[in-house]
C-alpha cells in the first residue's frame, strides 16, 4: 500500500462529480452572500451518509450522483468542489489526471458555459499550486437528448480551442439503461473530427449489439468493459473485437465490484485481459462514491494480478501512452516516471 502510495500514478477515468469524497462534502462551505448561516448546509450531512462503503447497485449508484449534484448548487460551489477533487487527487501521488463531467445547467448555475468556466478556472488554479497535469473531457450523460449531446459536443469543441491543453476530448457515460449510443454518433463524429479524443463507457448491463456498435466506433479508449468476456456475460465475437481492436480499457475494480457489475474481484475480467494482452489502465471511476483512491485501485489491481514492482511501473509507463494527453505532456511525464523508479532506493 505504501508502496502504491508513493508510486506517481496517472488517472484516465475520474468522473468529477463521483469524486467528490465525504470529507469534501462535510466542508462545502456556504457561499451564499443573502447570509444564510452554516446550518442550511443541510448538504453535507444528507450526502455524507449515502457514500458509506457499502454494496450499491447501479441503480443506487445513479440515485446517488443525483443527491451528489443537489451539492452543486452555485458556480462558487463547483469551482470549489473542483479544486478540493484535484488536491486530494494530487495528495495521492496522482501527476496525471483526466477529469471529466457532463456540463449541467442546475439551479443556480445559469448556463453550460458558465459550468465550463467555473471547472476550466479551477483546473488553471490548481495546476498553478501543485505539480499535477490537469486534463478536462466533456461528456455526454447518454440520459441527455440528442440535442443536448449535440450542445455538449459543440461546447467541447468551443472551450478547446480556447483551452486546448485542458480540453482534450469527449466521454460518454451515464445510466446504461437509458439512451442509445447510436443517436450520439453525429455528435461525437463532430467532437472527434475536430480533434478531440473520445472514450465511450461500453454498456454496464449486458447489451452486446450496444457494446459492438461502440467498439466498431473505434473510440480511443473504452471504459470498464464489463459483459464483453464470453465466460462474463459477453459473447466470444464481442471478446475478439476488443482483443483485435486494441483500444485501451479504463479497469474500475472498486466500482465494478461495489456497483455490482462483477460478482467478485476474483471474477473481474481484468484477469482475462492481461492473459490476453488487452491493454488496460487502472482508474478509480468515483473515488468519492466508492470510498477509493488510485493507491487502493492499484494495490488491488497488484494483489489480484499478483505484479510485481517491475510490472507496476509498466502498467504506470503504459498508461501515459493510452492518455489524452500531448506528445510534450507524455515526454514530462515519462521522464517523471522513470526518474520516480530510478531514484527509489
Ligand atoms: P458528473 O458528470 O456529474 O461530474 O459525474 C457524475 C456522472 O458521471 C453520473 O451522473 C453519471 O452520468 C456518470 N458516471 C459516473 N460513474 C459512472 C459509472 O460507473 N458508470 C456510468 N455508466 N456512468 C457513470
Amino acid at each position: 500500500e505504501k508502496f502504491c502510495k508513493s508510486m506517481p500514478k496517472l488517472e484516465l477515468h475520474a468522473h468529477l462529480n463521483g469524486c467528490i469524497s465525504n470529507g469534501i462534502l462535510e466542508r462545502v462551505p456556504v457561499f451564499d452572500r443573502s447570509g444564510k448561516n452554516a446550518e442550511d448546509n443541510w448538504i453535507s450531512h444528507e450526502n455524507a451518509v449515502v457514500q458509506e462503503k457499502k454494496t450499491l447497485d447501479l441503480a443506487e449508484c445513479f440515485r446517488t450522483f443525483a443527491k451528489i449534484h443537489e451539492v452543486i448548487r452555485t458556480p462558487e460551489i463547483l469551482h470549489w468542489v473542483t479544486t478540493q477533487v484535484i488536491e486530494e487527487f494530487w495528495s495521492d501521488n496522482v501527476i496525471y489526471l483526466e477529469l471529466r463531467t457532463t456540463p449541467k445547467k442546475i439551479h443556480n448555475i445559469p448556463s453550460k458555459d458558465v459550468y465550463m468556466e467555473k471547472v476550466v478556472d479551477a483546473i488553471i488554479e490548481c495546476q498553478k499550486k501543485f505539480p499535477i497535469v490537469v486534463k478536462l473531457l466533456v461528456s455526454i450523460d447518454r440520459k441527455l437528448s440528442v440535442l443536448e449531446g449535440e450542445e455538449n459536443a459543440t461546447l467541447a469543441i468551443k472551450w478547446s480551442k480556447k483551452f486546448p491543453n485542458i480540453v482534450v476530448g469527449m466521454d460518454l457515460s451515464g445510466d446504461p439503461s437509458k439512451g442509445v449510443f447510436e443517436s450520439f454518433v453525429p455528435s461525437l463524429v463532430r467532437a472527434r473530427d475536430s480533434g478531440l479524443k473520445l472514450t465511450l463507457h461500453l454498456p454496464e448491463v449486458a447489451n452486446a449489439l450496444e457494446a459492438e456498435q461502440m467498439l466498431d466506433f473505434r473510440p480511443h479508449r473504452v471504459g470498464h468493459a464489463v459483459n464483453i468476456h464470453p465466460d462474463l456475460g459477453g459473447t466470444q465475437k464481442l471478446w475478439e473485437i476488443l482483443l483485435t481492436s486494441r483500444i485501451p480499457v479504463e479497469v474500475c475494480l472498486s466500482s465494478n465490484v461495489l456497483s455490482k457489475c462483477v460478482s467478485s474481484i476474483d471474477e473481474h475480467h481484468i484477469k482475462y485481459m492481461q492473459d490476453s494482452g488487452i491493454p488496460f489502465v487502472i482508474c478509480t471511476d468515483d473515488s468519492g462514491v466508492f470510498c477509493t483512491t488510485l493507491t487502493n485501485e492499484y494495490q488491488l489491481a497488484a494483489n489480484t494480478l499478483l505484479l510485481s514492482q517491475d510490472e507496476l511501473k509498466v502498467l504506470t509507463l503504459k498508461s501515459i501512452d493510452y492518455s489524452f494527453g500531448s506528445p510534450e505532456d507524455k515526454d514530462m511525464l515519462t521522464a517523471m516516471v522513470r526518474g520516480w523508479w530510478e531514484n527509489r532506493n
